[in-house]
């Protein structure tokens, strides 16, 4: 926990925002670019903990997407990314390529094709014989196709996280750790304006003008703690939280499936029976990361952290075995991590409903590490009223924002 000198004279933060993964450290970085010492980031574990979801070595970043929405967006975080990495002088990125894959008749991979060329992402269009003669340890299936882009790879997560955190810092930012927020009480000051008396375990009552929760797998548990001057704010976010099962498989030949010198690209499989994704061998020089998307739903409090044989045995293995050449038939250990699923799997990135200055960014739903900086340049912008044409277009409609509703995703390239 970083709490400079002036934390106990700073009366009132212009924003406090509350979890510290991917997207609360984003978020507190680019409103400490503008507000400085007046933000405060509140984490209710140790920063860079193993219970959320942006822990880790590895997370695929990339431009290819089904949904041509996230491939414009993603154009924006790659900049993002480079930006911070720049600003920082760490680097976070790792460029190995990467290769989406799905049977002929999977529309999803069409809808890839779609988007990349609509965004004039660099993209080639693969049959399995020349998938497998760049990259001799891949054998797509003959009624498959492969989709190669050059600018995929892996963000290293919690460094990644760490590095918003410190640039944060360096702006100003008080960091606090373990300091668990158990109330949101939304009041008016004297001057009628709206402020939040946020109560934490270990710091009493933090006072701000707006507030951001980006919770993770608690954000309804947070939103829940959100006491309105009439009563308990009402509003059920439709999210799930997911345990999914990392995986670790031993390879034969670690050369072959090393990301460094591209060799091995980062990988996602579309195909209906097989929601499996993996990167090459980086964290462990001879084990391949393959997991699947799929996973039980949970109580972020009372995990069991038991890996997900159903989706390893049903999924991962018959994937495994049937697409990579000199792969372990099991894996040889196992993680356990926790997505936060929202029904359609877009984000939720808004104004909360009837409370003016509280902001809510979850929903991940297994895909949003890459576009952190994204959503954090979002909240910030909403935070600092500097966006307010997205506060009018996405007021949790049917409950789930949809980023596509935007106006300009629809721009064409
Ligand atoms: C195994 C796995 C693989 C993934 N692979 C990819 C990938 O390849 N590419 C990709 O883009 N994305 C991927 N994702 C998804 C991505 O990692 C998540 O979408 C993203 O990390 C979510 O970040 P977050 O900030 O919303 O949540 P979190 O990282 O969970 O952060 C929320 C934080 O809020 C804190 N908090 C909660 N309640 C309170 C409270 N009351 N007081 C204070 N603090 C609180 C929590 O402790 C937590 O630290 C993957 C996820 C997993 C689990």
């Amino acid at each position: 926990m970083i709490v400079p000198r002036d934390m106990e004279t700073s009366k009132v933060f212009e924003a406090v925002v509350i979890g510290a993964g991917i997207m609360g450290s984003s978020t507190a970085y680019f409103l400490s670019k503008k507000l400085g010492n007046r933000v405060a980031l509140i984490e209710q574990f140790d920063f860079l903990h193993r219970r959320g979801s942006s822990h880790g070595d590895s997370r695929i970043t990339r431009l290819t997407y089904p949904q041509e929405y996230y491939t414009f967006l993603m154009k924006t975080s790659y900049e993002l990314w480079s930006e911070a990495e720049a600003e920082s002088g760490l680097n976070v990125f790792i460029q190995t390529g990467g290769l989406d894959f799905a049977s002929k008749d999977t529309p999803a991979i069409h809808n890839v094709i779609a988007a990349a060329k609509k965004w004039n992402i660099s993209h080639e269009v693969l049959t399995p014989a020349e998938v497998n003669a760049r990259f001799p340890t891949i054998t797509l299936p003959e009624n498959y196709i492969g989709v190669y882009s050059p600018a995929s790879g892996v963000l290293k997560a919690s460094k990644a996280v760490g590095m918003f955190q410190n640039l944060a810092r360096k702006n100003g930012c008080h960091l606090l750790d373990n300091a668990n927020i158990v109330e949101i009480a939304v009041k008016k000051d004297s001057n009628g304006e709206e402020i939040f008396e946020i109560t934490s375990t270990t710091h009493g009552i933090i006072t701000a003008k707006k507030c951001v929760i980006t919770a993770g797998a608690w954000t309804q548990k947070a939103l829940d703690k959100v006491q309105l001057r009439s009563g308990k704010l009402s509003l059920t976010l439709p999210l799930k939280p997911r345990q999914v099962t990392v995986c670790y498989w031993e390879v034969a030949a670690p050369e072959k499936f090393s990301g460094i010198n591209k060799t091995f690209p980062v990988f996602i499989c579309y195909d209906d029976k097989y929601h499996v994704y993996g990167t090459p061998a980086l964290e462990f020089p001879n084990l391949l990361k393959c997991c699947s998307h799929e996973g039980p739903n949970c109580d972020p409090d009372k995990r069991d952290f038991y890996p997900g044989v159903q989706e390893i045995e049903n999924e991962v293995a018959p994937l495994v075995q049937k697409v990579f050449v000199g792969i372990s038939p099991k894996p040889v250990f196992t993680e356990s991590c926790m997505y936060t699923m929202s029904p359609d799997e877009d984000y939720i990135v808004d104004q909360v409903p009837g409370v003016q200055g509280l902001y809510v960014g979850a929903g991940g739903s297994g895909h949003a590490f890459k576009m952190g900086p994204t959503i954090g340049t979002m909240l910030a912008g909403f935070t600092v009223n500097t966006y307010k044409h997205f506060i009018c277009i996405c007021k949790f409609t049917e409950m789930v924002i949809c980023l596509k509703l935007l106006g300009w995703f629809t721009q064409t390239a």
